[in-house]
């Protein structure tokens, strides 16, 4: 065996041997909230799609027609092939939704951070960063060859006590934080963070891919990063920022020059998708409610977003409680280390506005009695 298969192998077997290999599961969309998997339907609590606008008719429908009219791909960067006018129509709605003079959409989330960071601080700047910001913030930090500092989670006195020992050393400064934290549901204390920032000349930039479908400009976070892959039932992330940001994004986010655009009928998709969100106020409410549902059943605290962790500490319980909800017809996924700090293994369950609330009831009585209590005995 040459030493590349032997490498690989051995690597997998250690994952193994921790209940931390990851592998697919073949599983296929069938409407709103069910799949079916080995040949069972199942009704998914996994999913980011909250709105459900990945299966909303108008919105397949603006993404066929985008693509009969102009085709399944972008042919280049957008710097290359000429810029589709479709994106001129995203984003200048992005900007709407968040207050902002424009936005620059990239290929995803994960893209934007990327390029994001290293375009505005490197070697001789600071970041400053909570412990649970997702790992494409983390990623762009070290990307951008910058000195990171990690903050313990949400803790203010924390980040004062950072920037008043590193700030001074360095020349520019930023502070990197998830809006809604992806696998807790819990929110960055963001107006709080943004006057600390201010006082300390260094720039506040959220990570909303939790929460992009919210509207509500955040006028004191100058850098609102989100993606078009959650809510919004697409595909793509973005920054809403100033003109002079986005102009400069624009001419050096290595992810943004060196990648190709999204295809026309992604871009399509997502502006029906805002032009559903922006003309139902209703419907951006709905995931949460649902959560909270779920949460009172169970008597846990009240939710902060759709997101609803359920700890269990070591990866085989939680993938124990994630096999048993699937016999009962519930997909849950199991999430791991180093998704989630050690001995933090959990079901994490995210709601969305077309779950029943019999379902709801349902999965909350079998947490409840199956998967809690029982390891209480
Ligand atoms: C999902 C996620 C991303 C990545 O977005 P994609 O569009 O899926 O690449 C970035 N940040 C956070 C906090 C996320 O939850």
């Amino acid at each position: 065996m040459d030493t590349l298969e032997r490498f690989a192998e051995a690597k997998l077997a250690a994952l193994s041997e921790q209940q931390l290999r990851r592998t697919l599961h073949e599983t296929a969309p069938c409407g709103p909230v069910r799949v079916k998997r080995n040949g069972r339907p199942l009704i998914s609590f996994c999913s980011n799609d909250y709105l459900n606008l990945s299966q909303h008719p108008a919105v397949k429908r603006a993404a066929v027609e985008a693509t009969e009219r102009w085709g399944a791909g972008a042919g280049s960067s957008r710097l290359v092939t000429g810029n589709h006018p479709l994106f001129a129509e995203l984003e200048r709605r992005l900007a709407r939704l968040k207050g902002t003079d424009d936005a620059c959409v990239f290929g995803s989330g994960y893209l934007a951070n990327l390029g994001i960071v290293p375009t505005l601080v490197g070697a001789g700047d600071l970041i400053v960063a909570d412990e649970l910001s997702h790992a494409c913030l983390r990623a762009g930090a070290a990307l951008s060859r910058s000195h990171v500092e990690i903050f313990r989670h949400n803790d203010l006195d924390h980040v004062e006590d950072l920037l008043a020992t590193h700030r001074a050393s360095h020349e520019r400064a930023l502070l990197l934080t998830d809006g809604v934290f992806s696998m807790d549901g819990d929110l960055a204390p963001v107006a709080a963070l943004a006057e600390i920032a201010a006082a300390h000349d260094t720039w506040l930039m959220t990570d909303d891919a939790h929460g992009s479908a919210c509207g509500g400009a955040k006028t004191e976070v100058p850098l609102q990063m989100g993606t078009l892959s959650k809510a919004v039932g697409s595909y793509g992330g973005y920054l809403c920022a100033s003109q002079a940001v986005i102009d400069l994004i624009r001419t050096r986010a290595r992810p943004f020059i060196y990648s190709t655009g999204l295809p026309p009928g992604v871009v399509a998709a997502g502006i029906a998708a805002l032009d559903l969100i922006a003309n139902d106020p209703g419907l951006v409410a709905a995931p949460l409610r649902k959560a909270a549902f779920f949460c009172a059943r169970l008597n846990l605290p009240a939710p902060e977003s759709c997101i609803v962790p359920i700890l269990l500490g070591e990866p085989e319980r939680a993938l124990a409680a994630s096999r048993l909800l699937e016999d009962e017809g519930f997909l849950v996924t199991a999430i791991r280390p180093p998704t989630v700090p050690e001995g933090t293994a959990r079901l994490r369950l995210t709601f969305s506005a077309g779950h029943d609330d019999a379902d709801i009831e349902w999965l909350a009585d079998i947490v409840r009695e199956r998967i809690l209590d029982h390891d209480e005995r």
